[in-house]
């Protein structure tokens, strides 16, 4: 099995069954992180007819200031979803500042839920990497997914001295920064993610399939020097170690 442990399904619009058809035909285990609560709730409808989709429920940080209000009403999401996510801050790519206390209301709910209910959460740290280290600790995750890591490589190893994972995204190939990281983490803390269809034309224009996901795995064990197959285990058995499948 390949694992896409973050993927946004709602994005790929017309072309859904296309990419449905991609994911059964090369066993990838997808993790369907949700933006809001409507595109977990589609999510969730798309895991009834396709077991090899995981429905992750959470409220992106792009989306923290039209969420912020009555949080308990997502409490049920999160005690039924595996993985809480996505969720995060990001103070790079989002510019109003007065947002910003919105995010960390969001983040810290979900958390605070994460710990109440012993849940792996899917981060995003885009411009907040320390930020979201330090509230890993303070609420004592249990071994969170640290989405397309792109902060400071001296950081890294904190997150992995606390028990991160991290998902190795479509830049793979593009980014020397991305090719440190990967040199940095060590197999067993390595996952893959395609992000949606958005994120390789984002990077080479190309509309990206779940089963690029085979390209980043190639990728990876060329970095790492290791047999693809071993890669490909590795980061099943990793995945595996998150939760039940
Ligand atoms: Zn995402």
């Amino acid at each position: 099995m390949y694992v896409d442990a973050h993927n946004h399904l709602e994005l790929y619009g017309d072309k859904l069954n296309e990419a449905l058809k991609d994911i059964r035909e090369n066993h990838i285990i997808t993790l369907a992180c949700s933006m809001d609560e409507e595109s977990y709730l589609f999510a969730r409808s798309l895991s009834k007819d396709n077991q090899i989709i995981i429905p992750c429920f959470g409220v992106h940080p792009w989306r923290a200031h039209n969420n912020y209000k009555d949080l308990d009403r997502f409490e049920k999401y999160i005690k039924e979803t595996p993985i809480i996510g996505e969720i995060g801050l990001d103070f790079h790519w989002v510019l109003e500042r007065e947002r910003y206390p919105n995010q960390l209301k969001v983040l810290k709910y979900f958390l605070e839920k994460a710990r109440e209910y012993n849940k792996v959460t899917n981060l995003h740290t885009k411009g907040a990497e320390r930020e979201i280290l330090d509230l890993i600790k303070q609420y004592n995750l249990r071994t969170p997914i640290i989405h397309w890591y792109s902060g400071p490589v001296d950081l890294i190893s904190k997150f992995i001295e606390y028990g991160c994972y991290f998902t190795i995204s479509v830049d793979i190939g593009y980014s020397k920064l991305t090719e440190e990281i990967v040199k940095t983490i060590p197999i067993d803390r390595i996952l893959t993610e395609t992000d949606g269809p958005t994120a390789l034309e984002w990077v080479n224009g190309e509309y990206g399939y779940p089963s690029y996901i085979k390209n980043i795995v190639n990728k990876i064990s060329t970095i790492k020097n290791l047999p693809e197959k071993e890669v490909k285990k590795a980061i099943e058995d990793n995945l595996k170690t998150l939760i039940n499948i």
